[in-house]
């Protein structure tokens, strides 16, 4: 018994000594120990944008911003390149099923000091290696430590270091509704991240997180966001609150809902809390677990690309899902873009007037973005436009010649045939935002080969399906 219980007591002294040396360790690691860390460990989170608010400097403080975007760059797997992204944590106190920084992984942990956050930053911008930052996080011992800490950093960073230039952070679900609001008051965009379409894999994959405590800090700034218009209106000087808008991100592929489903809960985020963006991070394996696809299943890039191209017809084409997708037609056809998926469907509609056709009616033709239908609306004042024009114009004839007339004529004797149009259609060989192998994840880091292509540090994106016609 007495050798049980002093080998308990040394097992336990081992045990202690163990814990003081891993905390040794995590508070001894460098900056740019942390930063490797924590910027890989960032890898994963794709809700971050790099433009949507303008700002100049003010001659005093540092840095401004540009709503039409900052030192965009593309990485190997289409990404665009601009804000530093970061971190603050990984050591998470969740389990979430699919992340690799889950507390149940044996990672190695790390957390930045709100005051190390800042100096990296300011150090990365002074040497115009970025225009701004995104700031993720584990939940670091609960939410409202998480909140604050990131409060912190964006109250020091804003007012001790005076740095103007463009901040996305996330919201924490579950944090107190006041720190919310403060960070709100600080930083250009907020996330709270969706995670899950449904709330039914949401509790399958994420078992600390429910949809209701998601949803609640989404309510919120929206709230805040309308009401700091409203204030903004009336007083010069009313502090903006989330000036950029707000963003969440779904993963998907993890759980088996279909595009339609998807689809569905995006254009519910759209009308009911006026998000800015939704994100979709197609799954990456990196966990064993029953409860996920196998590790070596391969990541649904190019799925994620088409719900990206749906999403602009949803914002800027004036698309509803149902026109889309339905309960029959539940999956994007991977071989066309969904615009082009759906002309085919509806033959009947075309081919088009290009010198009548009204505006919406024009966005709805594929080889046609919202910069050449305005254009078209914009010259066909002067004098009847031909095919001539619409190449100068901008608009993908070798698309649109099966779906448009000018003066009545179409540009070659064609049939308005759905098979014969699909064939040509597909020996196009659309141009995809990753490898012909198609499946294949990379991901930025600060410290490989992806810097190349990066061009200079720094990593978050928002280039997907920007482009479509
Ligand atoms: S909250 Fe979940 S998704 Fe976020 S870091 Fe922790 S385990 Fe990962």
């Amino acid at each position: 018994m007495g050798q049980i219980s002093s080998d308990l007591a040394s097992e336990n002294v081992v045990c202690e000594n163990e814990i003081k040396l891993e905390l040794y360790s995590t508070t001894r690691k460098s900056i740019m120990e942390k930063l490797e860390i924590l910027t890989d460990a960032a890898k994963y989170d794709v809700a971050c944008t790099s433009s949507g608010v303008n700002r100049k400097g003010n001659g005093r403080d540092m840095g401004n911003c540009l709503a039409a975007g900052i030192c965009h760059s593309f990485s190997s797997d289409g990404r665009c390149i601009s804000l530093l992204k970061i971190l603050m944590s990984n050591e998470c106190v969740y389990d979430c099923k699919y992340c690799i920084n889950r507390r149940s992984n044996d990672v190695p942990r790390a957390t930045f000091t709100p005051e190390e956050i800042c100096e990296l930053t300011m150090n990365f911008y002074k040497r115009n290696y970025i225009e701004g930052f995104f700031l993720s996080s584990g939940i670091v011992n609960n939410p409202n430590d998480t909140m604050e800490r990131i409060y912190q950093t964006l109250y020091l960073l804003r007012n001790v270091y005076r740095f103007r230039g463009y901040v996305h952070v996330k919201g924490i679900p579950g944090a107190d509704p006041v720190l919310i609001q403060q960070t709100g008051y600080l930083a250009d965009r907020m996330s709270v991240n969706l995670e899950l379409p449904t709330a039914e894999g949401l509790e399958k994959l994420a078992p600390n997180k429910h949809r209701k405590s998601i949803l609640k800090p989404m309510r919120q700034i929206q709230n805040g966001i309308a009401q700091g218009k409203q204030e903004l209106a009336l007083y010069k000087s009313a502090p903006s609150f989330v000036p950029a808008g707000q963003s969440t991100q779904m993963i998907i592929g993890a759980t088996p809902e279909s595009d339609y489903q998807i689809m569905s809960v995006a254009e519910s985020l759209y009308d009911k809390f006026a998000l800015k963006r939704v994100f979709y991070s197609a799954y990456v394996g990196v966990n064993e677990d029953k409860a996920l696809p196998a590790v070596t299943t391969a990541s649904p890039l190019l799925r994620e690309h088409r719900l990206y191209q749906a999403d602009w017809l949803l914002r800027y084409y004036s698309f509803r899902v149902n026109e889309l997708l339905n309960e029959k037609h539940q999956n994007f056809n991977i071989l066309l873009d969904p615009k082009c998926d759906w002309a085919l469907r509806h033959l009947e509609q075309f081919p088009v007037e290009i010198n009548k056709a009204d505006y919406t009616t024009l966005l709805r033709v594929p080889g046609i973005g919202v910069k050449s239908a305005q254009r078209i609306c914009k010259a066909r004042k002067s004098s009847a436009l031909g095919f001539d024009n619409l190449k100068k114009i901008g608009v993908v004839l070798k698309r649109a010649l099966y779906f448009i007339t000018c003066n009545g004529k179409m540009m070659y004797h064609t049939k308005i045939d759905e098979d014969y149009i699909t064939r040509n259609l597909l020996s196009e060989h659309e141009k995809l935002p990753f490898d012909k192998d198609g499946m294949t994840y990379k991901q930025l880091s600060l410290f490989d080969d992806g810097m190349e292509n990066a061009a200079m540090f720094g990593m978050a994106h928002e280039g997907k399906g920007t482009a479509y016609v």
